[in-house]
């Protein structure tokens, strides 16, 4: 078997967990592969997007280029097609994939959250509160979402359908709350997106950050009580559905959820 040159592109990926998660699950499933981190700088992308694509098999992509590299790649599948961005690239056909979406469901279905049904409020309407309000939505669950600046609220509900933007947060019950900003990670680790009002009303709530394990937002849900989720094993679940697409095979949930149970007990 063929050793794949892999690699995580973004602006600054020198802390980036994917060579971990992939090298993990290569041992695993005995894919063999190289996997690096490769920090671009934003004035530097599209000079070196081309050597890039020649050097290397596949590369997951990043903030903030998710967006920005469709223009180099020739087609864009399924997920990546509907939310107009990249986290997956097979560079022989430049072929572009999303799995982000994909990721976020598992762990869910993963940590028994419900979703048909179910009302759920997402916060924050860039690239990952597109995604998740979407594919909520496609699950059959009612969705509000919320961004501070309205209009990208509601640009994702006119173009998804199915999917309401509130134009203020006000404290009502919810299903589920999920935090799609960056709000409690880097400079505003402390912060929570929401207050302690609004969360005693749900009874679930997900934070898409993983950094730190708990944020504010996920320690004032757990200490009212409310299931908690972290936004570690989306990374791990989008990771492993980019593998299938680097090696060309087909996704197994249950070898996906073994992996991640594997994964924790090793870190
Ligand atoms: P993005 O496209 O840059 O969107 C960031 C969102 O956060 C926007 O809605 C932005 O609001 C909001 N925001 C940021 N700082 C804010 C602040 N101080 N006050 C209010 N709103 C603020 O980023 P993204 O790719 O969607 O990522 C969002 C979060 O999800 C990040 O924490 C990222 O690490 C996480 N994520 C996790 C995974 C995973 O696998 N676990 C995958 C993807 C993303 P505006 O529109 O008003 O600027």
């Amino acid at each position: 078997m063929k050793t794949l040159k892999l690699a995580v592109i973004g602006k600054d990926v020198s802390k980036s967990e994917s060579p971990k998660i992939h090298n993990f699950i290569a041992e695993k499933l005995g894919n063999k592969i190289s996997y690096e981190r490769i920090s671009i700088p934003e004035n530097e992308f599209e000079n070196r997007l081309d050597n890039l694509i020649n050097g290397l098999d596949g590369f997951n992509v990043t903030i903030p280029y998710k967006l920005s590299i469709i223009p180099h790649l020739n087609s864009i599948e399924g997920d990546a097609q509907t939310f107009g961005a990249v986290n997956t690239v097979l560079t022989g056909e430049r072929k572009g994939y999303n799995t982000d979406g994909m990721g976020f469901m598992l762990m869910l279905e993963v940590e028994g959250v419900e979703v048909k049904g179910k009302t759920f409020l997402v916060l924050g309407a860039g690239g990952a509160g597109r995604s998740v309000a979407k594919k909520l939505s496609d699950g059959g669950a009612e969705v509000f979402i919320y961004n501070r600046s309205y209009a990208k609220a509601k640009a994702v509900a006119d173009e998804f359908g199915g999917v309401t933007a509130l134009q203020t947060l006000e404290n009502k019950t919810y299903y589920a709350i999920i935090n799609a900003t960056g709000i409690g990670m880097h400079e505003t680790v402390g912060v929570s997106p929401v207050g302690r009002e609004l969360l005693s009303m749900c009874e679930v709530a997900v934070d898409l950050i993983y950094v730190p394990w708990v944020s504010k937002f996920l320690e004032i849900a757990a200490g009212l009580g409310k299931k908690t989720v972290n936004g570690e094993q989306m990374l791990f679940y989008q990771a492993y559905y980019s593998q299938c697409i680097y090696f060309g095979k087909s996704a197994d949930l249950n070898e996906a959820k073994t992996l991640y149970t594997q994964y924790q007990e090793k870190i």
